[in-house]
Formats: structure tokens, sequence, C-alpha cells
């Protein structure tokens, strides 16, 4: 027999304990090959001072082991704290989030029996990155970065994913009719990546209508690629009408790197009291074994959970009136599943793993940087923290114009103001003036950019950041403010 694999574990805050301490039970129950280690992350680290919620022996328990198994976490609200999830899953470049929802009908009861859904979620960057800045006293910003690494990567595997599990749609949600270049991108990469698997159907939709579909019709749906925002959403909503968020696991892949944790959160409303449904966290073991090449005791747990579904045991949050019996709890649940380890279910579909071919993570995490474009600096926008209206600010603005660089717009949260604003445009405090190059080339240097701050500094306005604007071999790489 071959040598245990050791696997960092984490169980969590709130009620990951109960749920990974009765997912370790079964995965011992089941000779899984694991020796696993200890791991402290979150609010017990937090506590300690180490803000990022992440203390050294984690890291390199983590970073030895390569995998780990890990319990909700509770990110403190607002604070210092940083989102330990966000950190590992970042550091670790852990850049495709896997999230299969199925339908366990009629055992669980839900109103879409046939859902049979994976929303595969970017998992690095999009909003989720973090760089937030208070600019003026109304207005905080939140960056919204989306790179075309980010993009191929995650849009690649899912292709690879949808191929390898015999899945015949995958559909990308994004919401590239407002944001035409960071949503933009990540369709056009999905329309190029989709020409290399013709064997399936592909489609678009609007995020919004998306998510509308897949709360009114989710058989409709296979396989989900989407930004890591969209697909945090998406995922909670596709486990939910499985019957609970409590039923669903997750893999969060890299190409040095994989973590597993079910996909809800730490339930600081029932910690402790022994009812937490542990199938989140049970299944995201599952994807783990198969992950390390035990896909045989992957198929035998999952088959002993599906079991104890068809035989009505039920954890609080699944169980309804008609069900027999009282709930389970947590302990008496995973016991169930202990006894039921070697039978196949009778009416489920029995689940079948195979070992895990890492094939479709190495293809999508090469990423070959192409020759770079000409890049040409064809102005600035300059954001400006300005109490008045835009009739006692554009003259000011104006006054800094020269023959190199001219005022093309203000505007105040994206909308024009100035010239031709509408008087019924509410405005903040935050301003964005647009200079463009006047130059008959029609290019500018970094030196007409800072000369430019030095006048906005003598004429004592307020700014707060300036963004170049650029061509990429000729194109635009801005977008033009709403109205202009
Ligand atoms: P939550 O998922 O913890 O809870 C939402 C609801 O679902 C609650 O009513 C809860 O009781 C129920 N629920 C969740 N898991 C369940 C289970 N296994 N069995 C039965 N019922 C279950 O979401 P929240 O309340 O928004 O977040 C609580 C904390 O968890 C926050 O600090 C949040 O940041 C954190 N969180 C962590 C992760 C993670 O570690 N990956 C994910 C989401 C939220």
């Amino acid at each position: 027999m071959s040598n245990p694999i050791p696997i960092s574990v984490a169980l969590g805050d709130g009620i990951g304990p109960e749920v990974t301490r009765a997912t370790l039970q079964i995965l011992a129950a089941a000779d899984a090959r694991i020796a696993p280690e200890e791991v402290e992350l979150g609010e017990r680290v937090y506590r300690r001072g180490i803000s990022s919620g992440v203390d050294p022996a984690a890291w390199e328990s983590i970073r030895r082991t390569r995998v780990l198994l890990k319990g909700p976490l509770t990110t403190p609200q607002g604070g210092g704290f940083k989102s330990v999830n966000v950190t590992l899953r970042k550091a670790l470049g852990l850049f495709a989030n896997v999230r299969p929802a199925v339908s366990y009908s009629p055992f669980v009861s839900t109103l879409h029996p046939k859902l049979d859904v994976i929303v595969v979620r970017e998992n690095e960057e999009d909003l989720y990155a973090g760089i937030e800045h208070r600019q003026t006293d109304e207005v905080m910003q939140c960056l919204k970065l989306i790179s075309r690494p980010g993009c191929e990567r995650i849009v690649r595997y899912a292709f690879a994913l949808a191929r390898a599990h015999g899945r015949r749609k995958v559909t990308c949600m994004t919401k590239d009719n407002i944001m035409k270049m960071t949503d933009g991108l990540f369709s056009s990469v999905f329309r190029e990546v989709a020409r290399d698997y013709p064997d399936l159907a592909t489609e678009h939709m609007i995020i919004d209508i998306g998510a509308a579909r897949l709360a009114d019709t989710p058989e409709r749906f296979d396989v989900i690629v989407t930004l890591n925002l969209y697909g945090d959403i998406l995922s909670d909503i596709a486990a939910q009408l499985t019957g609970s968020v409590g039923l669903a696991g997750s893999a969060n892949i890299g190409s040095q790197a994989a973590l597993f944790e079910a996909i809800h959160g730490s339930a600081p409303d029932i910690a402790g009291r022994g009812i937490a449904n542990p199938s989140g966290m049970i299944l995201s073991a599952v994807m783990m074994l198969s992950h390390i090449g035990q896909p045989d005791i992957a198929t035998a747990i999952h088959n002993a959970w599906l079991c104890a579904l068809e035989d009505g045991c039920h954890t609080a949050d699944i169980h309804r009136q008609a069900a027999v019996g009282r709930p389970l709890r947590t302990d008496e649940f995973a016991a169930a599943i202990i006894d039921r380890l070697g039978q196949a279910p009778q009416a489920l579909r029995k689940a079948v793993y195979h070992a895990e071919s890492s094939g479709s993570v190495a293809a999508a995490a090469q990423y070959e940087r192409p020759a770079p474009l000409h890049k040409a600096l064809v102005g600035v926008d300059l954001f400006v923290h300005f109490r008045g209206g835009p009739g006692g600010l554009s003259p000011r603005v104006q006054r800094l114009a020269n023959d190199r660089l001219k005022l093309s717009m203000i505007t105040n949260r994206g909308v024009k103001v100035w010239p031709d604003g509408l008087p019924e445009t509410f405005c903040t405090d935050h301003y964005r003036c647009r200079f463009q190059a006047s130059t008959p080339t029609g290019d500018i240097q970094q030196n007409d950019i800072i000369e430019l701050l030095q006048r906005m500094q003598h004429e004592g306005l307020d700014f707060i950041k300036a963004e170049t604007l650029c061509t990429f071999d000729g194109v635009p790489g801005y977008a033009l403010g709403q109205g202009q």
C-alpha cells in the first residue's frame, strides 16, 4: 500500500470544527490514505494579532503538502482584517474555483429536480483584488482588475473540465454590455477559446438575465464560467436551489496547490449546536481524494453519502416534515454515512471517480505572453476632490490646458457634466477631468502630465489620482464618458 499523503487541515470557525471533524471521521473510516496535519487559520490567529489570519506554521505546512482541506472561516467585518479565504486563493495561485451543484430529488426537496451544474469561477481577480481607497469625503473606490492571463486560464480550464466530465455546454456570464473593457475581455477570450472546442455547445449571457434563468430553469445549464464576484453569487444560488447551501463542496485549483472547502460560510447562527450539515465539507473531501489520486475512496464515500440521503438521513437544513423521523445531528449523519460505506445508491445516480487528470490544469496554467503592443500616451484623466458644482470647477480646469493637452470633458461618477451637462445630474465631490493630446501627432510625453499636475497644484485644486490614457496598436485603451 502506498504511503499516506500528507494534507493540511484547518478546522475553521463557527460550524467549521463540527463539519470538519465529522468529515475526518468519515475519511478515516473509509481508509483514505492521508496523513492530516492540523493548521490554524482564521479567528484564533487574528486574535493573536496576525491580521492576515494565517500564521507562519500554517504557511509552512500548506506549501509543503500543497493540499488544504479547510473548514469555513469567519471574516471579521470591516476593520483591518483581510479575508483568509481570499489571501489563500491568491497567494497560492488557486485560479480556478470549481463548484458543482446537483439536485437529489426526491430525497432532498427541491423545485428543480434536474439541476446538475458546475460553476467555474475565476478566483484571483475582479473586485476581490481588494484594492480600495477613500478618495474624497463622499466617495470610495474599489478597483476591478481583469487580466488576459486571468481570463485565459479560467476559460481554458472550464472548457477542459467540461470535456473531461463529458459535459455538453459551456455558458459564459458577464456584464460586457456595461463593462465593455473588463467584462468585455472575459467574453472575448471565451469566444476565442470556444473555437478550440467545437464538440461543446457555447453561449454567452448577460449576468442579470443569466442569474434569473439559473434560478428559474437551472436544468438548461451545464457548465457556467464567469468572473469572481458573479461566480460567488451564482454558485450560492445553484447550491440553495438544490435544497441547502450546506450541500455543496468546492475545489480551488492552481498549478502548485489545491484547496478544498464547502461553499457555505461559518454559519455563526447555528455554530456549536451540533446540527450543521457536513455534506458540503464531505463532498469537498471527495473532490480532494479524486485530486490526490484516490478515486476508489472518493467513490466509496460519495456513494455512501447518496445512500444515506436515500434512506432519509437528513440534517435539519434539508429535513422536511414529510421526511421520516427526526433530523439527524452532525455526528449522527456522519455515522450514517460510515454505516453505508461499501453500498451503492438505488435510485440516485451512482458516483464514479477516475484519477483526476491534471492535464487541464497544466494546459490552462500555461499562459504565453504575446509580443508587446505599440503603446502611445494620448491623454490623462485627472480625478479631483471638489465640493462645488461643475460650473465652479470647469473654468478653473480649463485654465490648465495648453498647446499640448486640451480639456475634453469633466465627468462626475462617470457622467459628463462639462461641456453641455444637464442640470438634473447629481454631483458628488469627486470629478474626473479628461485631458487629451492636442499635438498634431496625437501623442504626448509623461512630462506633459507632470507639468499639468503642477499647474493643477498652483490652481489650488486637490487632485486624487492621475490615470493615463493610452492607445494599444492604435486602439483606445479607455472608455468614453457616459453621454460623451
Ligand atoms: P453562511 O453560509 O455561513 O450562512 C448562511 C445561512 O446558511 C445561515 O442561515 C446558516 O445557518 C446556513 N448554513 C450555512 N452552512 C450550513 C450548513 N453546513 N448546514 C446548515 N445550515 C447552513 O453565510 P454568512 O452568514 O453570510 O457568513 C458567515 C461567515 O462566514 C462570515 O464571516 C463570512 O465571511 C464567512 N464565509 C466564509 C466562507 C469560507 O470560509 N469559504 C464562505 C462564505 C462566508
